[in-house]
């Protein structure tokens, strides 16, 4: 049972089929002037298109990158390099990839702090724009599945003239994601989480935004991202916001929401002691974050395992110790509250039986974890069960 989406989603079968002609006898390089080069040409810019169609982006607005990392990357990277003075302004709660990249840009870096339940703190961000150079905030956060107002921080932005890029790469295929009406200078899109394969991404530029290419090369997507292209992954990346679209409005994010609603109504109804985090008011459909008092998540991920439950712990595993994340040391969570989370993220792949199912075996999980741990024997229990 993968419950595991915002880590990774699993490949649409439309997906597969559509790439696989690209692997072996169409393994050409569209740069090529014969005419299997053209026909790869062809492929990679019909999937531009079904990428800016997403996003209602214009096709010339696309650059595709590896994943999200480069993505982010180049753009921060970029931004930096052209800015004149100023600080760089983002959310406390972003992706590792913004605030490790943006940690080690030429000028400091600058972190809005989030609310209790993990939205921006828009009169901060207000305060902390003075100054800014270039600012960024992610669409949706990957370990809570907040919706962030990024509309909003954006507009600020722009008020006073400073750009405004959004980690879009939780959100996108989640909810409609629109850059038609120019609110961001540029936005960040990653394959692997609309069931679209690895290794490929996006960066969305808007027309007349600056940027300076991180890879210097043989010129390709117009000079702003030279390697010859990945041609599969690419028709992967088309199929998959085409597949992500029609998903949109099919009734297929009705049935993700009603799974994670009817899982979180059976773990509530079956253990006690478990707060949902996060603003309940404004999360993506697919994500649940819980925290089950008295209850390491890093023993509740082994007991889950054990019964074929896949997901993660709703906080950071560094050496092997379970850690309170950046997101929930920014949203204040005490120690023990941010050891015991789970996220548990769906996908159009699940089912409403695999919903009520995974809840019940949360709840077995919950109970016999507390009892070990009530009993005084040490968690190393729950390893032989
Ligand atoms: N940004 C967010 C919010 C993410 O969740 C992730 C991946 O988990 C990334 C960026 C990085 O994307 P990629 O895995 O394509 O490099």
């Amino acid at each position: 049972m993968y419950l595991d989406a915002n880590a990774t989603s699993p490949l649409a079968e439309e997906v597969w089929e559509a790439m696989l002609p690209w692997w072996r006898d169409g393994f050409h390089n569209p740069s090529s002037s014969h005419s299997g080069g053209k026909k790869a040409r062809e492929a990679v810019e019909l999937a531009r298109a079904q990428v800016a169609d997403l996003i209602g982006a214009q096709e010339d607005e696309i650059v595709f990158t590896s994943g999200g990392t480069e993505a982010i990357n180049a753009l921060l990277r970029s931004w930096d390099r052209v800015a004149t003075n100023g600080h760089f302004l983002t959310s406390a709660v972003e992706h590792s990839a913004v605030l490790r990249c943006g940690s080690a840009l030429s000028r400091p870096m600058t972190t809005c702090a989030v609310c209790e339940n993990g939205t921006l703190d828009l009169a901060a961000w207000k305060e902390l724009l003075n100054g800014a150079a270039f600012s960024a905030v992610m669409a949706v956060n990957n370990e809570t599945g907040v919706i962030m107002d990024w509309r909003q921080a954006s507009a600020l932005a722009h008020e006073r003239g400073i750009p405004f890029f959004c980690d879009a790469v939780q959100a996108v295929g989640k909810i409609p994601v629109s850059v038609a009406d120019g609110a961001v200078d540029a936005m960040a899109l990653s394959c692997h989480k609309f069931h679209g394969p690895k290794g490929v991404g996006a960066l969305y530029l808007r027309r007349g935004s600056q940027f300076t290419p991180l890879l210097q090369g043989g010129g390709q997507e117009r000079g702003l991202r030279s390697g010859t292209e990945a041609v599969p992954l690419i028709v992967g990346m088309g199929a998959a916001a085409a597949l992500a679209k029609k998903r949109l409005t099919d009734g297929t994010m009705g049935r993700i929401a009603e799974m994670r609603d009817v899982f979180e109504r059976e773990v509530l109804a079956g253990v006690t002691g478990v707060s949902v985090n996060g603003d309940l008011s404004s999360r993506v459909a697919n994500t649940s974050h819980l925290s089950f008092d008295g209850c390491e998540a890093a023993g509740l991920l082994i007991l889950l395992d054990e019964k074929g439950v896949a997901c993660s712990a709703g906080s950071a595993c560094m050496s092997g110790k379970q850690q309170a994340s950046h997101v929930q040391k920014a949203m204040g969570f005490t120690d023990a509250r941010a050891k015991s989370s789970l996220r548990i993220s769906f996908s159009a792949h699940n089912t409403l039986q695999e919903a009520v199912q995974a809840a019940a075996l949360i709840g077995q999980a919950v109970n016999k974890l507390r009892s070990v741990q009530g009993s005084g024997v040490g968690p190393v229990v729950i390893y032989t069960s």
